[in-house]
């Protein structure tokens, strides 16, 4: 393969200081050494669907590392040849046909696929768009880069597998400033093959919120410095256009929200969520106690969104649409109420997590699903509980305020949401509907509102 042929030298991305990476078996067929081994974008023979080698077994030294000679290399193209310290004419031996070699994963062979396409000039699919080789090159580079930071910082390992490798080579490569991957990645070639195809894993989604969401993870491994996480990002690599607009939006506050409900450490040693126990929507009196002034929206979106990040604290939980659906509500009001308060938020995550939980200890524990079946049920049944009601209680009130009344057990007693009252029936509400409620809701007194609440225990 004549890889890099099309594009100029500079475009190619990182080249060795000394030396060259090989194919053994290539080797072995062709006695040829091809230019594009000496790329260290190149970590994977496609040909042979294996990891190249980047030093020789026996003199432990890059190939043709013609760094202390000026003599020629003598001998058959396919022995190492490397000088040997002391005589002038002493060389390296190891015949490199017979050098083992590793597997290169699918994923890896799929990123060197794409790379090879690059280095020819020919255009790459990124963020579902067609962009030329040369881009694709400098983001895939600058992002591998900015992964292998990442990696090495706390956590790093539960993101990738690789990460648990690269610290003995960052411990080898430290100086007074750490590594500077982005003048050289590491030396071991599965090492580079990885960053790179987890780089490329990134660049291959369909559009960039799906790429951000995958990112979220790795940027949340910044280290809090005082030019905060994002001063510390750039400092590292090269901020393309591309990658600026994909670490921004990895930053965006929801999806640092949703990854930390998601993700958070704190969970195994707090107590666990119990679906059950969440209302649809955190009641007014525990809003008031706790969530005043975490958002900037009104109290109704709030209680409801307090509800989903509660249903995302479950490990099964992990979309704004399963959280819905956890609590009984259609999916699509879970994507809805999360976009509302997606750049409202005025509290940091921790500290929305930890009100959370606090208005969640003092919400009253009950069954909140069987609750919610329970007024569904009275629907379909007599409404003599609510005769009784009526009777003893509000005498004057028209039988048909019993859809009110359900209404407000659905919203004060199961604390569910108010567009999903069974009362009604599965239409979306009218404004008139709703005013009518609302009115009902208004002239209740106290005794009134704790004997409707006590209907709800008795038999129907
Ligand atoms: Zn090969
Ligand atoms: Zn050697």
């Amino acid at each position: 393969m004549k890889a890099g042929a099309a594009l100029p030298v500079a475009a190619r991305g990182w080249a060795p200081a000394h030396g060259t990476q090989i194919c053994p078996d290539c080797l072995a067929e062709t006695g040829a050494w091809q230019t594009s081994w000496r790329l260290l974008v190149i970590t994977a023979c496609r040909r042979d669907s294996c990891l190249l080698v980047s030093r020789c077994p026996s003199c432990k030294r890059p190939f043709r590392d013609q760094r202390h000679s000026h003599l020629r290399r003598v001998g058959a193209a396919t022995l190492c040849g490397n000088p040997l310290g002391a005589g002038p004419t002493r060389q390296c031996q190891h015949d490199l046909t017979t050098i083992p070699t590793a597997k290169a994963t699918d994923e890896i062979l799929a990123t060197q696929a794409r790379i090879d396409t690059a280095l020819t000039g020919r255009s790459v699919t990124a963020l579902g768009q067609p962009v030329g080789g040369a881009a694709y090159l400098a983001d895939l580079r600058h992002l591998t880069t900015l992964l292998l930071h990442l990696a090495t910082q706390p956590g790093g390992e539960q993101l990738a597998d690789w990460a648990g490798d690269l610290r003995p080579e960052a411990r080898r490569r430290t100086g007074d400033r750490g590594p500077r991957w982005g003048m050289r990645p590491p030396d071991p070639p599965v090492l580079r093959a990885s960053a790179l195809s987890t780089a490329d894993s990134v660049l291959a989604a369909p559009d960039v919120n799906t790429a951000a969401a995958m990112l979220t993870p790795w940027t949340e491994l910044a280290p809090p410095t005082n030019d905060g996480p994002l001063g510390w990002l750039a400092d590292r690599t090269v901020m393309t256009p591309t990658l600026s607009r994909l670490v921004l939006s990895a930053r965006a506050p929801h999806r640092r929200l949703s990854h930390h409900l998601d993700t958070h450490p704190t969970r195994g040693a707090r107590m666990p969520i119990n679906l059950v126990a969440v209302p649809q929507v955190i009641p007014h009196q525990q809003y008031a106690d706790h969530l005043v002034g975490a958002f900037d929206n009104g109290e109704e979106v709030v209680r409801q969104f307090a509800s989903l990040c509660l249903a995302r604290l479950h490990p099964d939980i992990t979309s704004w649409a399963a959280a819905a659906q956890a609590l009984g509500m259609p999916s699509l009001m879970g994507t809805r109420c999360a976009r509302a308060c997606s750049a409202t938020r005025l509290v940091t995550t921790q500290a929305w997590e930890d009100r959370i939980r606090a208005a969640m200890n003092d919400v009253r524990p009950r069954n909140y699903r069987a609750t919610e079946a329970k007024i569904e049920h009275r629907l379909h049944l007599t409404s003599r509980w609510f005769q009784e009601w009526v009777r003893h209680y509000r005498p004057g009130t028209h039988y048909t305020s019993v859809s009110h009344a359900l209404t407000w057990q659905w919203v004060h007693v199961a604390h569910a949401h108010l567009d999903l009252s069974p009362a009604w029936q599965g239409h979306r509400t009218s404004a008139k509907e709703r005013a009518r409620y609302r009115q009902f809701e208004a002239s209740l007194d106290e005794r009134q509102r704790s004997n409707l609440a006590y209907a709800l225990h008795k038999r129907a």
